[in-house]
């Protein structure tokens, strides 16, 4: 077993230290998941409710504490952090409504004495490797709907946020659910190249596109269910007739929220030449506003940067931009201070030939480019490999209804971005991956649909 060091991104100081598991742990784990699913599948529903529902109650309680966590490790501002635990609260409550209608039995045909139903079965096992960005959102998504619809899940939390993962774990035991219901796994990569490797029956990811291709290669021939939540590179576009200081007001804060390390963080950002400026000017303004400091201090709204490796990402693109003639009109480098820290930074005159409107920056970084017309900012906004999210500002909801239509992306803004509801769907087209979480779909997607053929004689 390796020992596991968790810092603080924003002091650079040593949290703690832990053992993670190995494979021989993981396999044992898995074992005892396995064992122990068929008789939560067998509980009543009623009785998986009550449980999940008594899991957000403790949650609630202890907001304040589970925030100061997940600030210490990842460096959110701590007011963000407490977002994040309050917007679980609201997912769980879809969950716990919709669950019962969304895998009840479902009548699809009747004559003579020919029946024909929809069942849905839980897939078994299922492996939740999550994220760090929003440990709460991206494991929730998973844990909580293949809980209810009678899964066990053996969770992997980023090592980057495993005092979380752990914190989830005791919240879900306390709240009654059986031990081996539901696992933490705790390390890094390895880990979970050792859970991909168990007896387990469907795979629901959150990463990187990196990390999930190689999930992906390795889960393939196993003919198991295999779900993929991976990045961006989320556009917005101006359009001539929108406000340009309510639309930069917005997308300011799209860009820059938990860092800009959000799935759905704006990435770029078109806007018409007739406005361009005042836009410019508008977001600029807003950024500097930004308070940048310590993430526990209430006022904060850009905290650290979680993951040091990454400063190296911003500092390249921003460098990359400035020599093939984008302009910097705030920021542009990492600070100088314990932990891991950069600039919020805008760049104008930037293009597709840079790395900056081609990659997934995962910072609070933003390229600002001038458009001519809706047909080019359609084209541009399209030309990438990404899909995830993508929106328009105008007062005219005709004029964004065809422009939407138009975006390769499994979820469109009109005058908002960086938004997800329990109501919709949550899913990427092209490298932001494959399946869907959230929404009555993102419920039945942890269940087998079985065809049942009743013929009475
Ligand atoms: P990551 O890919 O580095 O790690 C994700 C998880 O995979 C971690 O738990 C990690 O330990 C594990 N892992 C790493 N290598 C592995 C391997 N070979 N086999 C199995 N597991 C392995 O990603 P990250 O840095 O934690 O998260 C940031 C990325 O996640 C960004 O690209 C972001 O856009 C994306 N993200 C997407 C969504 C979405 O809903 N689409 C949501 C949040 C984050």
């Amino acid at each position: 077993m390796t020992m596991l060091h968790i810092y603080n991104p924003a002091t650079g100081e040593l949290l703690t230290e832990m053992l993670s598991d190995d494979a021989a742990s993981v396999a044992a784990k898995t074992r005892l998941a396995r064992a122990a699913q068929p008789a939560w599948a067998a509980t009543p529903l009623a009785e998986r409710k009550a449980c999940i529902a008594r899991f957000r109650t403790l949650l609630a309680e202890q907001v304040e504490s589970l925030a100061a966590t997940l600030t210490s490790e990842v460096g959110k501002p701590i007011r963000q952090s407490r977002n994040e635990i309050n917007g679980l609260l609201g997912r769980i409550d879809f969950f716990l409504d919709q669950v019962e209608p969304s895998i009840a039995t479902e009548t699809v045909f009747s004559e003579g004495g020919m029946t024909e139903q929809i069942g849905h079965e839980p897939l078994g096992v299922i492996a939740n490797i999550s994220a760090w960005n929003y440990p709460y959102f991206v494991g929730g998504n998973v844990f909580v709907p293949a809980l209810l619809t009678g899964n066990a899940v053996l969770y992997k939390p980023s090592e980057f946020a495993v005092l979380t993962g752990m914190h989830i774990a005791r919240l879900l035991h306390d709240a009654g659910l059986p031990a081996d219901l539901f696992v933490a796994l705790i390390g890094a990569g390895e880990v979970g190249t050792a859970l991909l490797a168990q007896k387990i029956d469907g795979v629901f990811f959150t990463g990187s596109y990196a990390t999930g291709a190689r999930i992906a290669a390795a889960v393939g021939p196993r003919m198991i269910k295999l779900q993929l939540e991976l990045g961006g590179k989320d556009p917005s576009y101006v359009c001539d007739n929108a406000d340009p200081r309510v639309a930069a007001e917005s997308l300011a804060d799209g860009a820059m929220y938990n860092t800009g390390q959000s799935c759905c963080s704006v990435e770029r950002i078109y806007v018409h030449e007739r406005i361009h400026d005042k836009f410019v000017d508008a977001f600029v303004e807003t950024v500097k506003g930004f308070k940048l400091g310590d993430p526990m201090d209430e006022s904060t709204y850009i905290g650290a940067i979680t993951r040091a490796p990454q400063l190296d990402v911003l500092e390249k693109q921003v460098a990359d931009a400035t020599a093939k003639g984008a302009t910097l009109k705030c920021g542009g480098k990492r600070i100088a201070r314990s932990g891991n820290w950069f600039e919020p930074t805008v760049l104008t005159g930037v293009d597709h030939s840079m790395e900056l409107m081609r990659e997934e920056s995962f910072g609070p970084i933003i390229g600002i480019q001038k458009v001519a017309s809706d047909a080019q900012a359609v084209g541009l906004m399209n030309d990438t490999r990404y899909g995830l999210t993508a929106g328009v500002y105008t007062p005219d909801e005709a004029r964004a209804r065809v422009l939407l239509a138009q975006l390769n992306a499994g979820t469109v803004y009109w005058n908002c971005c960086d938004r997800v509801s329990p109501r919709l769907p949550w899913s990427g087209v092209g490298d932001s991956g494959i399946g869907l979480t959230l929404s009555t779909y993102g419920i039945q997607t942890f269940t087998r649909p079985k065809a049942w053929h009743l013929r009475r004689s």
